[in-house]
């Protein structure tokens, strides 16, 4: 990824995509739990101390219409919010995720603006596959340990 904070924009399709939706309570939580005590109480992106949310980082096979979980990450409030920024949008929380964005990675507002730029139309390629299949092994090796 491009910057340390990035705009991931997961496709329209992929509604199953969050894995809170595909794991039980129980698992999700003992995911979420161990994510945040490994990360010792500070985001991953900016290194806020306080209430961490996980995040999950995902890779697109465009080809093949594969959406393969590469990663789960602890992360602020804030900086989870502007990685999702299409929600933080719909939110009328937009211009907030943008100063954050900008702010976290030390880059101006045409450099976000190009940041943006891509993600969108990233998405709008990705939004063209038909159908998404889950790729989530790496939550096995990560319930592992
Ligand atoms: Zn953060």
């Amino acid at each position: 990824m491009k910057y340390k904070l990035n705009f991931e924009l997961v496709p329209d399709g992929c509604w199953k995509s969050n894995l809170r939706a595909i794991l039980s309570p129980a698992a999700w939580k003992a995911v979420r739990e161990t994510v945040v005590a490994r990360a010792g109480g500070k985001c991953e992106i900016c290194g806020a101390a306080g209430r961490l949310e996980a995040h999950e980082r995902w890779e697109y096979d465009e080809e093949r219409g594969v959406q393969k979980l590469t990663g789960i990450v602890a992360l602020c409030k804030r900086c989870h919010e502007t990685a999702h920024i299409g929600l933080a949008q719909l939110r009328g929380r937009g211009a907030a995720a943008e100063d954050w964005f900008m702010k976290v990675n030390n880059v101006s507002y045409a450099q976000m603006r190009a940041a943006l730029g891509e993600a969108n139309e990233a998405h709008r390629r990705r939004n063209r596959v038909p159908e998404w299949a889950l790729d989530i092994d790496y939550l096995k090796n990560f319930l592992k340990k």
